[in-house]
């Protein structure tokens, strides 16, 4: 793995600072920002971007998310210590280890045999005891339910009731749903399950995420 030296914790720092100014406020969620060395998730030679607020591509067809974007999911998923979170979209994992960061227990999904091979070796190393599946997003993992929060970080085309179901009562979900004029675009979304089962839905403007595809593949 690559080094984090004081060079690295400077340039988060300084990415802490341009998130708080695009108007992210959750202390928890800049201080993960702030602790966890995106650089690692990128090729060595891609550490100058690694801490500008831009997505970046991982290989596979795949990105990392934006920090921004990262920092805004998580924040809407009002993440406390101790909580089961459910990840669909493993990526370069970058997203799953800022809420194990949060202090959150993470199960997170991919269904990209490459990444999941990829990232999967980099996330043990990283010790933050984050369970990763490689599998289908739209199953959600009823064995390890219910959970108490879910986000989605790929283009949802529908709102998946196998995770609704897996969620538990008063639980949130973060999802990216396709807009149903421009297939480019989705809303971002936050559901609270009330107790008879029903979503309480919440929109948070718009934003791009890579589909989220069925079955497990390499494509
Ligand atoms: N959270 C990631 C960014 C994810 S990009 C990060 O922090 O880097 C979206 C990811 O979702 C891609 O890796 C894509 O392969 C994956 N994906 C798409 N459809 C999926 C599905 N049905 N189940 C699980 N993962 C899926």
């Amino acid at each position: 793995m690559q080094e984090d030296n004081y060079r690295h914790k400077g340039m988060r720092q300084n990415l802490v600072q341009v998130l708080k100014d695009k108007g992210i406020s959750d202390v928890n969620v800049l201080d993960a920002i702030g602790a966890v060395p995106r650089h690692v998730f990128l090729e060595s030679s891609f550490v100058e971007f690694a801490y500008q607020d831009r997505p970046f591509p991982i290989g596979s067809g795949q990105t990392i998310s934006q920090p921004f974007t990262v920092a805004m999911q998580s924040q809407l998923l009002s993440v406390s210590k101790g909580m089961k979170v459910l990840e669909i979209g493993t990526g370069s994992g970058y997203q799953a280890c800022v809420l194990a960061q949060m202090g959150a227990k993470v199960f997170t999904i991919e269904r990209q045999r490459n990444l999941y091979n990829k990232t999967k070796p980099l996330l043990d190393e990283l010790s933050y005891h984050i369970k990763t599946f490689l599998g289908d997003g739209f199953k959600g993992l009823p064995t390890f339910s219910p959970f108490d929060r879910v986000i989605i970080t790929a283009a949802a085309p529908e709102i998946p009731q196998s995770l609704v179901d897996q969620l538990k009562t008063d639980g949130i979900m973060i999802i990216p749903l396709n807009d149903e004029a421009d297939a480019m675009k989705q809303r971002m979304l936050r559901l609270t399950k009330r107790p008879d089962g029903t979503l309480q839905r919440e929109e948070f403007g718009e934003c791009k995420f890579v589909p989220m595809l069925r079955s497990v593949g390499n494509d």
